[in-house]
């Protein structure tokens, strides 16, 4: 199996911190890979540092045979990498469904995002947005919240929204950061439901997350980092049982 992504001894710091420490990982295709660890740990800076939102002192990324150190975060869509973000980005005043035809707009010809919504470039086109976004919003379950502005939503929807405007994009590889953040309990297994189908459906992800049920339960391998560096490496059994992990992330010995 040929990995979608390799990252090679990247590392950041701020100041005297090591946020990220040649950290290396590699995603398979067609896998979900967790990365987990305590707060502080370094996992969001791995994220940005994949996705061009902060620059490495050194380490590389390839996705997909292409070297994307030094990349802008803008040009990774039409790669085939999105990514959603600790809190949700939505844009407050925009529909559910307008949110999610965004992520969908790298689909039609027109350059930027913000034609989608005022300037449509043919009906066609914004026909297809439209259609494109309403089966995410029902494959999110989100039907009843379509019509409903993104700022009037519970914060657990408005990460669901985002996961939804992520695959709108048709990515290859979705990276989310804690998708199950103020989720209740229900809720998260519907999103495990649906990350297993998104990886069913051929799509890699990468799942930063402290719920540890979900990260156990739709897991292929999983990653864990401590202070910016790579503690355990494992298939999901392997690391709940591994000492250091036990040690420095479940606080037990
Ligand atoms: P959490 O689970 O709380 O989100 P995390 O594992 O995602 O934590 P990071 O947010 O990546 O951890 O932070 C790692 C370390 O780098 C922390 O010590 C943090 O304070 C530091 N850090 C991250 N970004 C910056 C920044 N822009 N400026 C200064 N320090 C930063």
């Amino acid at each position: 199996m040929s990995a979608l992504l390799t990252v090679r001894g990247i590392s950041r710091s701020y100041g005297g911190v090591a946020a990220v420490q040649s950290v290396d990982l590699e995603v398979d295709e067609g896998t979900i890979r967790a990365v987990i660890g305590p707060n502080g740990a370094g996992k969001t800076t791995l994220l940005d540092l994949v996705t061009g939102f902060t620059r490495p002192d050194e380490g590389s990324v390839e996705f997909c045979g292409h070297q994307l150190t030094g990349m802008s975060p803008r040009e990774l869509p039409s790669l085939g990498l999105m990514r959603t973000f600790q809190s949700a980005r939505l844009v407050p005043t925009l529909t559910v469904r307008q949110n999610v035809m965004l992520g969908a707009y790298r689909f039609t010809r027109a350059r930027f995002f913000s034609d989608a919504l005022r300037l449509p470039r043919t009906r066609r086109e914004e026909c297809e947005l439209v259609v494109r976004a309403d089966e995410l919003v029902d494959f999110l379950d989100l039907r009843h919240f379509a019509d409903t502005p993104a700022q009037d939503l519970p914060a657990g929807a408005q990460r669901l929204v985002e996961v939804a405007r992520g695959l709108a994009a048709a990515p290859k590889l979705l990276l989310l950061d804690e998708p199950a953040a103020g989720l209740d309990d229900s809720e998260t297994r519907e999103l495990a439901d649906v990350l297993d189908a998104v990886r069913a459906g051929g799509v890699s992800l990468v799942l930063i997350e402290h719920n540890m049920s979900l990260v156990l339960a739709i897991s292929d391998r999983i990653t864990v980092m401590d202070a910016g560096r790579v503690i355990a490496e494992g298939l999901p059994n392997e690391v709940r049982e591994d000492a250091a992990v036990r040690k420095a992330y479940l606080g037990v010995a």
